[in-house]
C-alpha cells in the first residue's frame, strides 16, 4: 500500500463532515463497525480523535473508506490533518451576510471545510480555473451537500476585486498549485495537491514563487477583505517564507495595511513554526506554521495568515 516508509507514521484522517453528522454519532457509528476507541496506533483497528482539529477522527494509517457508507455519503471527508488547518486558522464568519472566497478550490476539501464551519450560512465563492478539476469541485461539494458554496470555473487573478458579488469578500483562501514537495506518497490516498511530481528545479520553483506572490497580492486588492490564509503542501523556504515576506513588502500589504496574524491567532498549540532564519524579523517565524512530513503524523504542510491592521485615526491627524 505504501510507497514511502513515512507514510507508516501519518493516521488515516477523517474529518467529520458537520453539515451533515456530528463526531458523537461518528465515534458510535465506527465503535459499531468494530473499530475500538484506543488511538490509531494501537491496533489495525484503533481510533481516536485529533487534538488540535475539532471534528478530525484519526485510524490506523492502512484503513481504508472506500466501500464505507459514511465515505459514500459525504458524512466523512479524508483529508490530512495538516490540510485542515488554513479553514481553522482562516475562521470564517458563520453569519447569513457572509462572504468568502476560497480561490483555489479543487477537489475542495478545504471548500468544504469552510463550508461546515460557516454552518453553511452567507456564501462561499469557490474559484477553480481547471475545468476537469472545476468537475471534481462540483461533485464533492453536492457529495459533502456544502449548500452555501457557488463554484466559479475561472481564474482567480481575473477576478475583478470592485465585482459587486465578491467586493464584501472578508476572509479569502489561498491554497494555490505548489511542489507538492511536502506530500509523502501513500498510493492510496486522495491528496489535494495539483502537482505532478517534476522534476525540482530552482527555475520551476521560482516561477511558482512569483505565481504564488501574485495571488497573494491579488487577494489584498479585495476592498473588504480582513483575513487572508496562504497555504501549501511544499516543504521550500522559497514557496513558504520567501513568498510571505515579499508578500509583506509589496505595495498592496503596505498600501492596504496588511501584516501577519500574531501567534496565539495562528493555532498557537501547534509547536512547529516557520523558519526564523528565513524571515526579515525571525520573531515574526512565530506566526507561521509548518508541518514536517512523518514527523509531525502529517503530510508537510505550511500555513500564514495576513490580516488587515485598522488605521490608527490618531496617526492621520497627524
Ligand atoms: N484547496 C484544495 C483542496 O484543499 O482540496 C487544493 C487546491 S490545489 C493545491 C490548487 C488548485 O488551484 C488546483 O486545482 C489548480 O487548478 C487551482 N488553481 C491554480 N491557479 C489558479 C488560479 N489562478 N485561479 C483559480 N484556480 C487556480
Amino acid at each position: 500500500v505504501s510507497g514511502d516508509p513515512r507514510a507508516e507514521q501519518i493516521p488515516r484522517y477523517a474529518r467529520v463532515n458537520t453539515l451533515l453528522w456530528n463526531s458523537s454519532d461518528a465515534i458510535e457509528y465506527f465503535v459499531a463497525r468494530g473499530f475500538v476507541l484506543s488511538g490509531p496506533f494501537e491496533s489495525d483497528t484503533g481510533f481516536g480523535r485529533d487534538a488540535h482539529v475539532p471534528n478530525l477522527l484519526q485510524f490506523a494509517p492502512r484503513t481504508l473508506f472506500h466501500e464505507d457508507d459514511a465515505y459514500l455519503s459525504g458524512k466523512i471527508i479524508l483529508q490530512d490533518k495538516a490540510s485542515c488547518f488554513p479553514a481553522i486558522v482562516l475562521n470564517p464568519p458563520s453569519t447569513e451576510t457572509a462572504t468568502v472566497i476560497d480561490a483555489t478550490s479543487a477537489p475542495g476539501n478545504k471548500t468544504s471545510h469552510l463550508s461546515a464551519l460557516m454552518g453553511g450560512k452567507g456564501t462561499l465563492y469557490a474559484f477553480e480555473r481547471d475545468f476537469k478539476r472545476f468537475s471534481t469541485l462540483k461533485h464533492m461539494l453536492s457529495s459533502a451537500r456544502c449548500q452555501n458554496v457557488q463554484p466559479v470555473n475561472a481564474d482567480f487573478l481575473t477576478v475583478d476585486p470592485s465585482d459587486t458579488r465578491f467586493a464584501g469578500a472578508t476572509h479569502i483562501l489561498l491554497d494555490p498549485s505548489c511542489s507538492g514537495s511536502g506530500i509523502v506518497n501513500r498510493l492510496d490516498y486522495l491528496v489535494d495537491t495539483d502537482s505532478e511530481n517534476e522534476v525540482e528545479t530552482n527555475d520551476r520553483l521560482n516561477k511558482l514563487a512569483a505565481f504564488q506572490l501574485s495571488m497573494i497580492k491579488h487577494a489584498m486588492k479585495f476592498p473588504a477583505v480582513q483575513r487572508i490564509v496562504y497555504s501549501t503542501c511544499s516543504i521550500h523556504a522559497l514557496e513558504n517564507e520567501h513568498v510571505v515576506k515579499e508578500a509583506l513588502a509589496s505595495d498592496e500589504a503596505v498600501s492596504n495595511n496588511f501584516q501577519l496574524a500574531p501567534k496565539e491567532d495562528v493555532l498557537p498549540t501547534w509547536p512547529r513554526r516557520g523558519l526564523p532564519s528565513e524571515m526579515n524579523a525571525p520573531e515574526s517565524a512565530e506566526s507561521l506554521i509548518r508541518c514536517s512530513p512523518g514527523e509531525d503524523g502529517t503530510n508537510g504542510f505550511f500555513v500564514s495568515c495576513f490580516v488587515k491592521r485598522t488605521k490608527d485615526p490618531m496617526k492621520k491627524r497627524k
